[in-house]
């Protein structure tokens, strides 16, 4: 954990931004939170139990720098919410998402399926490919062994 928050504030300086105790409060949280895909408003009442001082504007403004940043990435799963999502350590793409349309369960995978796919684009299109999403919606394991 605190290797991980130290690695996020060299990305913040050498950007020229400072990890002050708001921001901080806010990567703790996405960072205890991995696999949640949480949205701005579960963020934000997660720092607040720890740390009632901060508002949601700050939390807001935090979640934005840090997409801007590319310490986490935006996501949306249709549902109208934005969620972040931490970029794993040294991971070059955005993760892949199973979304599973009775429960709600979200996976990750993250090897990259779509390699061969951006070699397509770029070299049919002329366009250079720098990240994609990539959400699959349909039943989980669990839901299906259900309907047995
Ligand atoms: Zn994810
Ligand atoms: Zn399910």
């Amino acid at each position: 954990m605190e290797n991980r928050i130290e690695k996020i504030k060299k990305q913040l300086h050498s950007q020229s931004y400072k990890l002050t105790p708001q921001r901080e409060a806010t990567v703790r949280v996405l960072l205890e939170h991995e696999e949640d895909h949480l949205s701005a408003e579960d963020v934000y009442l997660l720092v607040k139990e720890k740390s009632p001082e901060i508002g949601l504007a700050t939390v807001y403004r935090t979640l934005e720098l840090l997409s801007e940043l590319k310490v986490v990435d935006k996501i949306n799963f249709g549902d109208g919410v934005s969620r972040y999502d931490l970029r794993k350590e040294g991971a070059e793409h955005f993760h892949h998402h199973l979304v599973c349309v009775e429960c709600g369960s979200v996976k990750e995978i993250e090897e990259d399926l779509l390699g061969h796919v951006e070699k397509t684009v770029e070299s049919q299109w002329e366009f250079q490919v720098k990240d994609h999403r990539l959400t699959f919606h349909g039943i989980c394991k669990n839901c299906q062994s259900e309907h047995d």
